[in-house]
């Protein structure tokens, strides 16, 4: 029996604890379908973490099981604010198999990095990346963006993680509907988020490639140096894809790096509805996307991948001496993700990646994607036949953006007050944003629990909330 100071001194009453708090998880997914989508917190439980830092020990427990109720909602089918994954039950399981290994999957010889690689072979596979494809598992688009953009600017300027972006004229390319981790990777990567031109979008929200040619020449002109563009497969507004094949030909031709922010919507290549449109993902030199959004793996776990794996290497590979890989033993090994991010300690976060590709397999993956977007065409339906409501954006994927029509109040503050009702009451939690200077109520679907009978709960709602209060 393990006794080191920090193990159960019970073992027995520790398992026992262990099961009550496993049973206590697997009711809570039981039940993700019922009850309230948000919770607010009471003040009692907030006081509860506004304490001192205990000198001595005490059970946990009963403010373990206290907490779960309160989370941001996102496991309930209602639930469709932001971009949210659901999240799946297989999850937890390989969370506490990872959690006792308690593995460092920075570098050397052991599963973790035979896993993660794994994952990234499949991820180029459904990606279209190929064979040669590099890649890291991350936390998210956010920080596989700051990877992905750090590997174009070393490639694009000699020698800068040593002397600096100084005295350059790096000037990278998105479109108006782009994430904001873009810009601020151009910020963090010392390029400056104003060397990072906002091209305009059609009326569809996709990125105007005349207007991203015409920008390229005229900074060319200049004298400034192009260097990439970003695309984007799936807005994070109203869920726009990029013409990724029109980007990666003028790429192309002006020798820039293409990069694609495919958080969510690079992973609807699975399915039926969406993967014609996003061919052009496999033309990238690297692509950022999440697989807690539509894969609905368990928070939080993102990706990033590369065509050319010497360049990816090339940014992150000067190891301290200390770190030196060896021929044999631990210190072993061909995959270090040391080599390949920022970050040397990390966790085990392949595995719950791996247990949740390996456990549905691509085909129910594409399947529930696919579900989500017949869901959000049902909701455009019902939209169009209200006459109370209006359509403010087209739904080329699984958002959809409308709102309460009035003509007699203000409809921003309207719809505004509608979203803050349906998330107060616990109904369903939508988002807004605003779409020309319109807001919208922004439901955004990527979640494998929300049913037909969940839309026809929120339209209903939408409706009765907007009758009373412009009465
Ligand atoms: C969510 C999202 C991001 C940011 O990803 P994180 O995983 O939250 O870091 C970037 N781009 C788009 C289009 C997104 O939807």
């Amino acid at each position: 029996m393990s006794q080191g100071d920090l193990d159960p001194k019970d073992w027995d009453a520790f398992r026992a604890q262990a099961h009550r708090l496993l049973d206590a998880s697997l009711d809570k997914m039981l039940t993700a379908s019922e009850g309230r989508v948000w919770n607010p917190l009471p003040d009692t439980l907030r006081e509860e973490f506004n304490r001192e830092i205990p000198r001595e020990g005490s059970d946990t427990e009963s403010l373990l099981t206290q907490i779960m109720p309160y989370g941001v909602g996102n496991t309930h089918p209602r639930f469709f604010g932001w971009v949210h994954g659901a999240g799946a039950p297989s999850g937890v399981l390989a969370e506490i198999i990872a959690a006792s290994m308690n593995v460092n999957a920075g570098g050397r010889d052991h599963i973790a990095p035979v896993v993660e690689r794994q994952v990234i072979r499949w991820c180029a596979d459904m990606m279209g990346f190929g064979e040669a494809a590099s890649g890291l598992v991350v936390s998210g688009t956010s920080l596989a963006t700051i990877i992905a953009l750090k590997v174009a600017r070393d490639q694009a300027l000699e020698g800068v993680s040593k002397t600096g972006i100084a005295n350059s004229h790096l000037i990278g390319y998105t479109s108006a509907q782009a994430h904001s981790c873009v810009k601020r990777a151009f910020d963090m990567l010392g390029i400056g988020s104003e060397q990072l031109r906002v091209v305009p979008c059609n009326q569809d929200f996709e990125m105007d490639l005349t207007a991203l040619q015409q920008q390229i020449n005229t900074d060319r002109t200049d004298g400034l140096q192009p260097f990439c563009v970003v695309g984007t497969a799936g807005a994070v507004n109203m869920g726009a894809i990029d013409d990724l094949e029109g980007i990666a030909d003028i790429a192309e031709t002006e020798n820039l790096w293409f990069h694609v922010d495919g958080a969510f919507g690079a992973t609807a290549r699975l399915s039926k509805y969406a993967k014609d449109r996003l061919t052009g993902v496999a033309r990238a030199d690297s692509l950022a996307f999440d697989f807690h959004k539509w894969l609905q793996v368990n928070y939080s776990a993102g990706c990033v991948l590369f065509k050319d794996e010497q360049a990816h290497r090339k940014s992150f590979s000067d190891r301290a001496e200390y770190l030196n890989s060896k021929s044999r033993g631990l210190a072993g090994g061909d995959f270090w993700a040391v080599d390949y991010g920022p970050e040397l300690s990390r966790g085990f976060h392949a595995l719950k990646i791996w247990a949740h590709l390996a456990e549905h397999g691509t085909d129910a993956l594409g399947a529930s994607i696919d579900r989500n977007i017949e869901l959000a065409r049902y909701l455009a339906k019902r939209v169009e036949a209200e006459p109370k409501l209006e359509s403010l954006a087209p739904v080329p994927l699984n958002i959809n953006c409308f709102r309460y029509r009035s003509d007699t109040t203000d409809m921003n503050e309207l719809n505004e007050e509608i979203v803050f009702e349906l998330q107060e009451t616990g109904v369903a939690v939508p988002s807004t944003t605003l779409l020309h200077g319109e807001l919208a109520i922004r439901v955004n679907i990527t979640n494998h629990r929300t049913q037909e009978s969940d839309m026809d709960i929120l339209v209903d709602a939408v409706i009765r909330i907007g009758d009373r209060l412009s009465a």
